[in-house]
């Protein structure tokens, strides 16, 4: 029988990107030459997940690609990382999530998603994948999927004593309150908590004052990711400000630094479950400052042996 026990598991979406590098972008009907195209491996889900598996913990992920050369080459990733698949499904009635992404010589994008197999992430494959999520130290669930699904997963981790993490991303206006309920950590980027509360969120003060409003609804804590300026932390019943600041580092791409924090977090909680959240925050700040230092999502992500030991 398999062994169930996980440190950390993701429920959620994988994607793959498709980017072609060209001039400037086409106009509607237009076919240009490009210069330059590659294959990446994205997804929330899995970019989070495969952030906490280099990191050194035990991992699963939920989700379901298409039973497509792109969902064979996504599981072959997954594995290549560390992450147990036994919970990756493939389905013949939709193809693996793809992003195609258009960037010019300027660096402004044209990407359009097609959500795939992602959507058909269930009820179903949440039963089968039962054993895992509810002995898990952590749980971690996005919006990629359908919504209900990760209520549904989250739900079954809380009703099991199971710490979750939530990012509400890409955040969606009309977001089921329940989320909030069910939330030990709520983490979310500036634009997410901008959505969210319907204040402007462009600062550190305001980060606060936002975090304030979404711990109201009833999470845990909250942590607002503030790019170059770290994040702000807020915990049940206090009120004092807690900025932790990120550190300074040349940025060369950010794509998929909030993935990065969101994955260190899910390791931190899982091993060092007594450590204070606002230390885990100053540590996830360190690993996603790393991430933003190469170009790439998961290609710039940093495993456990690039890291100095004072990070463990
Ligand atoms: P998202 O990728 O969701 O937009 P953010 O931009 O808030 O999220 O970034 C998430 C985390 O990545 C930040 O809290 C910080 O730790 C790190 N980070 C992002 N951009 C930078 C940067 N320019 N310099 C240092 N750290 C960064």
């Amino acid at each position: 029988m398999t062994e169930k026990v996980f440190d950390v598991v993701v429920v959620g979406s994988c994607m793959t990107d498709l980017v072609s590098k060209a001039p400037r972008l086409p106009k509607a009907g237009e076919t240009i030459h490009g210069h330059k195209f590659f294959i990446g491996f994205g997804g929330k889900g899995a970019n989070q997940c495969i952030q906490a598996a280099r990191l050194g913990v035990k991992t699963a992920m939920v989700c379901k690609v298409g039973k497509d050369f792109f969902g064979d080459n996504y599981i072959q990733n997954f594995k290549d990382n560390g992450v147990h698949t036994e919970f990756v499904k493939q389905s013949s009635d939709a193809v693996t999530g793809a992003a195609s992404i258009t960037v010019d010589d300027a660096g402004e994008n044209a990407i359009v998603i097609v959500a795939g197999a992602n959507m058909l992430l269930g009820a179903e494959e949440l039963q089968e994948a039962l054993p895992a999520i509810s002995h898990t130290k952590v749980l971690v669930c996005q919006l990629e999927i359908s919504p209900q699904t990760s209520l549904q997963a989250m739900c079954m981790a809380r009703d099991n004593k199971v710490k979750t993490i939530f990012n509400p991303a890409p955040a969606i206006p009309d977001l089921d309150p329940d989320f909030y309920r069910v939330s030990d950590v709520f983490c979310c980027n500036e634009s997410e908590a901008e959505l969210l509360t319907g204040s402007s969120v462009a600062s550190v003060e305001e980060a606060h004052r936002a975090g304030q409003e979404l711990l109201k609804r009833g999470c845990g804590s909250v942590i607002v990711t503030l790019g170059p300026q770290g994040c702000v932390v807020l915990k049940g019943g206090e009120s004092t400000l807690k900025h932790v600041p990120a550190p300074e580092v040349t940025a060369v791409d950010t794509t998929g630094a909030g993935d990065s924090f969101i994955g260190a977090l899910a390791f931190y909680m899982a091993n060092h479950p007594h450590m204070p959240l606002e230390e885990m925050a100053r540590r996830a700040n360190l690993v996603a400052g790393v991430s933003v230092r190469e170009i790439g999502t998961q290609t710039s992500f940093p495993y456990r042996r690039d890291l100095p030991n004072e990070y463990f």
